[in-house]
């Protein structure tokens, strides 16, 4: 990506002056970075980023790494990453919540979800925990 390109996290920053310094390895400062972070990861195809901020207790999680990596690939090649609504963000000192609607396409398909998120902070770095999806829409 170009350092003039905005980030995918939709924050309407510059890519290099938003989720960028956390791809390249600075602790997402609280939980809704994180969040917006990985959305960018996700829009990269960054599956690296996205493994190593999931945490060990999360039902996704798995030790087969490069399995685990190419399904990241795979969704992230196949999904359009157009927008990121952040609806709520409850910090909070080892854990926090953000709640937030992924306006996402899928082979001309509408494939927009809202999940609530949850977090959790260990050795001083933010990961995702684990995620409830409330309001999925049909394939129009
Ligand atoms: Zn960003």
């Amino acid at each position: 990506m170009s350092k003039f390109e905005r980030c995918p996290c939709a924050s309407k920053a510059l890519y290099h002056k938003c989720c960028k310094p956390f791809h390249d390895g600075t602790p997402a400062a609280d939980a809704l970075s994180l969040m917006r972070s990985r959305f960018a990861a996700y829009a990269l195809g960054l599956a690296d980023y996205i493994i190593d901020t999931t945490h060990s207790e999360h039902p996704e999680f798995s030790k087969e790494r490069s399995n685990w990596k190419k399904s990241i690939e795979t969704f992230s090649r196949a999904t359009n990453f157009d927008h990121l609504t952040i609806e709520e963000f409850v910090d909070g000192d080892e854990t926090a919540t953000v709640t937030f609607t992924a306006h996402l396409r899928q082979g001309g398909n509408d494939a927009t979800f809202g999940e609530k998120s949850f977090f959790v902070k260990e050795n001083n770095r933010w990961f995702y925990k684990a995620g409830e999806v409330h309001c999925e829409k049909a394939n129009a």
